[in-house]
């Protein structure tokens, strides 16, 4: 049910490096080792990611938006480890895109189709967070 030409479509804008202005994601990018890894969990999907925790913590919540479940991050390999055994092979992958988070930005750890649907999932939030704080238009 998935012939391997179904997803040819990219992610169009990761390709290129965006400034990192955050040294800590900086620093987290660039020693990735089991220690800084973190794990997102979206619905059913376990994916690991790297960053500081500052924006991880965005990256997470900003994707919490698209879905009725939660989004939660966590320090450690969950007890279930990656669902996904294109991920599992991905996290050893040094290649992969940055996704510029405000100021710094995050890497997921991920197969090319996970990571497709975390940047869309991504980006939807980031609209849908922006919705909500022009009609709240207070900072809690
Ligand atoms: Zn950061
Ligand atoms: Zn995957």
């Amino acid at each position: 049910m998935c012939p391997a030409d179904a997803s040819e479509r990219q992610p169009a804008d990761v390709e290129e490096a965006p400034q990192i202005q955050c040294d800590a994601c900086e620093s987290a990018l660039h020693s990735a080792t089991s220690r800084t890894v973190s794990f997102l969990l979206l619905e059913q999907v376990v994916v690991p990611v790297v960053g500081c925790d500052a924006h991880l913590e965005r990256f997470a919540s900003v994707c919490g938006f698209t879905t009725d479940g939660r989004a939660s991050l966590i320090e450690h390999r969950p007890a279930g480890g990656i669902t996904c055994p294109s991920c599992r092979l991905a996290v050893t992958n040094p290649k992969q895109p940055l996704i510029p988070v405000q100021d710094g930005a995050v890497t997921l750890l991920a197969c090319a189709e996970h990571q497709a649907e975390l940047v869309g999932r991504f980006r939807t939030g980031l609209d849908t967070a922006q919705q909500l704080a022009a009609s709240l238009d207070s900072p809690e």
